[in-house]
């Protein structure tokens, strides 16, 4: 499995790249069962950089046999949690080390211009495992005073304990590769589960690094497993695997929602964060000038492509034309390129795939009455680059209002007061993120507590940290990532109580 570099590689990947791309399962890179491979594509060029093993069922059965072995058998399961989170932490110092080749095969494989690579993917995947490293050592129980009816003067001493959920299965997207791995990985490692993480099949690069960076840890063979390949093989085939405990999903939520049905055959915990079509306030009390840089910020960060993007941006009336020119003339003026070139502000997009499905919402949108005041269509070059755009004109009924686009495009709509905007806000089946440029300081606590989103964002707009809670309403999924409440998804809670 090699395939010939091309000259947009940098010269510092060409060597990882080389090197065979396979599955880690039991501590061992192997190829897949079937001997089968596929492409990854670099989105700036439409040209091959390597060649992935493809992992299917087979592969899928062998990486879960090594997790319940190494969960119920292995060292891990007999380390202090103190020890745990040095290894953890230690995977962190390594991502920090290696920050420069992580955020290069990020900006290869996704397309993401390179300096957000490393302040933002990099940076934050190595303070999550840092964090989460934290938390190994805080996993406690409580002590329960009982009152038992039927067993008057009896003396119970009672408690929790809280213990891992077991070997769990992880799928994640390709717009944070490695970010979406750390999220994942840091809570199970620090709770004491297994792991069997399938990266998605347009970005397996990182993930495959940060394989080896976990086995240079001295994580236990086992514990990390990563079997790459696509979503309705391997993918599939972890979701309704018998053994698997509990699958922590990051994804569509018309995926989400096959990984619910796969789940149930032994009813394994499920854990979902799915879309969103957030939406982005502007009143006209607000300082206009940061309002737009952030509405522009909201929509055009990681071309579009986030779960949490502020694609509907609702503004007041008197300043709807102000803001609408404004955020059209930072889309017109945005540098689009490669990822690679220092000037670049937005990159393309992750996949071939991915151009077709915007470009097709951009045909559709201005089909069904919205007017592109900036962008609007796919750039001529190779790759796979669209214009940042800015539709006006939108209304609710709109397939590019209505629908999760994933893109740089974002649908533009006035309205009057604050009563007449929270269910204009709301009226969505996504419930994920929400921005609110005001300088009024109620009006923005009483925004923040009608609005059906997980994370609210007051005059500012994509601010993740490790420590924040991070997860949708409604369709937007089940369950937190990051924060402690992260660390929930994979523990049990078991009661003990003894009769005094
Ligand atoms: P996707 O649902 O197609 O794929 C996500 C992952 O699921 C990939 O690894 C894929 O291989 C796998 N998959 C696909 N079909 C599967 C199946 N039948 N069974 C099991 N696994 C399967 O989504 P995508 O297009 O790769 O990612 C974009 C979506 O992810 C967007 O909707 C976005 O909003 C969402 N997302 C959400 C968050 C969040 O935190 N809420 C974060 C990032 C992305």
């Amino acid at each position: 499995m090699s395939v010939a570099t091309p000259s947009s590689v940098p010269t510092s990947l060409q060597s990882f790249l080389a090197s065979p791309k396979q599955l880690l399962i039991n501590g061992v890179w192997q190829n897949a069962k079937s001997g089968k491979s596929f492409d990854v594509y670099d989105p700036a060029t439409d040209q091959v950089v390597a060649q992935v093993a493809q992992g299917e069922a087979a592969d899928v059965n062998l990486a879960v046999q090594a997790a319940r072995q190494a969960f119920d058998n292995g060292p891990w399961s007999k380390m202090t949690a103190s020890q745990r989170g040095r290894l953890i932490w230690k995977i962190g110092d390594l991502i920090e080390q290696n920050a420069d080749e992580l955020a290069q095969l990020e900006t290869l494989d996704n397309g993401k211009p390179l300096g957000v690579a490393k302040v933002a993917d990099v940076a934050l995947a190595a303070d999550m495992f840092r964090y989460m490293a934290g938390w190994a050592t805080k996993i406690e129980g409580n002590t329960i005073p009982l009152n038992v009816p039927y067993a008057p003067g009896g003396e119970f001493q009672a408690f929790t304990l809280k213990e891992p959920v077991g070997v769990v299965g992880q799928i994640i997207p390709w717009n944070f590769p490695l970010l979406m791995a750390a999220w994942k990985l840091g809570p199970a490692l620090a709770t004491g589960c297994t792991i069997v993480l399938k990266p998605a099949e347009q970005t397996p690069l990182s993930a495959i690094r940060l394989g080896e960076l976990v086995q240079e840890a001295g994580v236990p063979d086992g514990v990390v497993n990563i079997v790459t390949g696509f979503g309705e093989t391997a993918g599939a085939a972890i979701a309704s695997h018998d053994d698997v405990d509990k699958v922590a999903f990051t994804g569509s939520t018309e995926v989400g929602k096959l990984i619910i049905q796969a789940a149930t055959g032994n009813l394994k915990k499920v854990t979902l964060e799915l879309g969103g079509k957030s939406p982005n306030v502007v009143f006209d009390d607000a300082n206009i000038d940061e309002a737009v840089a952030g509405a522009a910020d909201a929509i055009f960060f990681n071309q579009g492509q986030v779960c949490s993007a502020g694609s509907r941006l609702f503004v007041q009336k008197g300043i709807y034309d102000e803001v609408v020119a404004g955020v059209s003339e930072i889309a017109a003026n945005m540098k689009v390129g490669s990822g690679f070139d220092e000037s670049t502000q937005m990159g393309p997009l992750v996949s071939r795939e991915q151009f077709d499905r915007v470009t097709a919402f951009l045909k559709a949108g201005v089909a069904e009455g919205a007017e592109a005041s900036a962008g609007g269509a796919a750039i001529d070059r190779p790759g796979y680059f669209v214009q940042p755009t800015v539709l006006k004109n939108a209304s609710s009924d709109m397939s590019v209002v209505r629908e999760e686009i994933f893109g740089p495009v974002v649908a533009a709509m006035p309205f009057g007061d604050e009563s007449d905007l929270v269910s204009q806000a709301n009226n969505s089946s996504y419930g994920l993120a929400a921005g609110i440029w005001t300088r009024d300081i109620s009006k923005a606590h009483r925004f923040a507590k009608q609005v059906k989103a997980g994370t609210v964002w007051i005059n500012c707009y994509s601010i993740f940290d490790a420590a924040l809670p991070f997860g949708g309403y409604k369709q937007s999924g089940w369950g937190r990532e990051m924060g402690h409440a992260a660390l929930e998804n994979y523990l049990q809670t078991k009661s003990v109580c003894i009769s005094l």
